[in-house]
């Protein structure tokens, strides 16, 4: 039998506040365990949670970045379980009012996938299990970190497909800045739904719910594993449970931790220390307002207006600090196609070989300026190699490096002249041949006339006067 996968996605994203949801404490990846954690956080009797503003804004600014709308009024409520990470045994979530509804993302392949809501709540803390001495450490560094969680409608029917959405949720909140989106950091993690069903029919299957992928090759791996053994045991005729799974990445599998849990087995109710939240409207249009273009807009500008490749257009958009830089770089140079050729050639391949990370050491304009010096003859492409390099690792303007390394040529239009007359002269047979049709001997041509001007003339320059001579 043929089954449709039905795949809904969770995605819990770590808002980059400069302090946490409900209290004063600071909120970064590392350091010290529980060198963060006040008596808030390790839920000392007495203690009251404070609604942070920031994290307010920015669960606003996700929402409308994945093209949400906002709920003004906004309540929170208890989520109650007993773990050792959650010193209170129950979290701050929001069950009834969520501050974002209903948004869409388009896949590439045209599939429109629906979100269903967002909700802003508080991450629990972390436990690190020490296998050698057989005991577990908890970390409540990470306890009440501002969490958005990310429902989509189960529109998703592949791997690849739930890969591609996962990057366009990390790409958008990465813009809008609200989010460092680091899957290996854990700043943004994914729960994938999953349930298979009968090719056509109207009727859901038992979902499987599998928590915690860290990386987008786990979710592609887990959502083929998963469907892989549903299916299996559907033709066999057993019966499927409705549970949550872990992935195991070394074996590639699923393996069952508990059943799955319903709304009210956490018996929510509503946060009796935290008032109902009203947002202006007034606040939601600032808001909106100082949201960045998306990189899905700037790379369809890229196309259109700069009629540059798509491929090239994806890489720099890759960031919204490369795709600002290459903005910036052709508003000083108006030369759109060779400034991406640069940006994605050499530039790029600086960025691999480096592994480099954050902001350049050099400006968009002395970027731009590089490209333009090409155009103007006064530098080779291996020159223009060579300063990108240079000012890659220790910044610097283009024109300066070039004086200092001695790259600038001469370009003596007087001997240039004398040369190709005397090329002309002496190849003959050379000359004979290329107008009767053969090309190939125009490099032979541009060989001799760069052997007796030397290196300090631009090659584009000889080109241009052996052209003109030969016609
Ligand atoms: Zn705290």
């Amino acid at each position: 039998m043929k089954y449709d996968v039905v795949i809904g996605l969770e995605i819990h994203a770590e808002l980059a506040t400069a302090s946490k949801v409900f209290c004063s404490c600071e909120q970064y990846f590392g350091g010290e365990a529980n060198s963060r954690c006040c008596a808030g956080c390790a839920a000392y009797p007495g203690t009251l949670p404070v609604l942070n503003k920031q994290a307010i804004a920015y669960a606003i600014k996700a929402g409308l970045a994945l093209d949400c709308s906002i709920s003004l009024i906004n309540a929170f409520d208890r989520k109650n379980y007993f773990y050792p990470d959650l010193p209170k045994s129950y979290q701050i979530s929001q069950l009834y009012k969520p501050i974002c509804l209903n948004g869409k993302v388009t896949l590439s392949d045209g599939c429109v996938v629906r979100i269903n809501r967002i909700h802003l709540e508080e991450d629990a803390g972390k436990l690190i299990h020490d296998d050698y001495n057989g005991v577990s450490l908890a970390d409540y560094n990470r306890g009440s970190v501002p969490l958005i969680e990310i429902v989509t409608e189960p529109d998703i029917s592949n791997g690849e497909q739930a890969r591609e959405f996962v990057e366009i949720i990390a790409s958008r909140l990465r813009y809008a800045e609200v989010c460092k989106a680091r899957m290996e950091e854990g700043s943004l993690r994914c729960d994938v739904n999953i349930s298979l069903k009968p090719q056509g029919s109207p009727v859901l299957g038992t979902r499987v719910e599998i928590k915690n992928l860290n990386s987008l090759k786990s979710i592609v791996r887990a959502v083929e594993y998963e469907t892989e053994r549903q299916s299996e045991m559907l033709e066999k005729g057993k019966t499927l449970v409705q549970e949550t799974r872990r992935f195991n990445e070394n074996h590639g599998r699923t393996i069952s931790m508990r059943n799955k849990e319903e709304a009210q087995d956490y018996r929510y109710f509503p946060d009796p220390d935290i008032p109902v939240l009203k947002i202006e409207q007034e606040e939601v249009d600032e808001i909106r307002k100082s949201l960045p273009e998306m990189p899905q807009a700037r790379l369809e500008r890229y196309v259109r207006d700069y009629s540059i490749s798509e491929a090239s257009a994806r890489i720099i958009i890759t960031s919204k600090y490369y795709s600002d830089f290459y903005d910036m770089a052709v508003q000083a140079y108006n030369n759109p196609a060779e400034l991406a050729n640069l940006f994605v050639v050499e530039l790029f391949r600086l960025i691999n070989d480096h592994q480099h990370e954050g902001d350049f050491k050099f400006s968009a304009a002395a970027f731009a300026r590089l490209a333009q010096m090409v155009d103007q003859n006064l530098i080779t492409r291996a020159a223009q190699k060579k300063i990108l390099e240079i000012m890659f690792i220790k910044g610097g303007e283009p024109d300066k490096i070039a004086k200092e390394e001695n790259l600038i040529l001469e370009n003596d239009t007087e001997a240039l002249d004398k040369a190709v007359a005397q090329v002309l002269a002496e190849c003959e047979k050379a000359v004979q041949d290329y107008k009767g049709g053969n090309p190939k001997v125009f490099g032979f041509l541009m060989g001799q006339v760069t052997r007796i001007v030397g290196k300090a003339t631009s090659p584009a320059l000889i080109k241009e006067k052996l052209l003109k001579e030969l016609e």
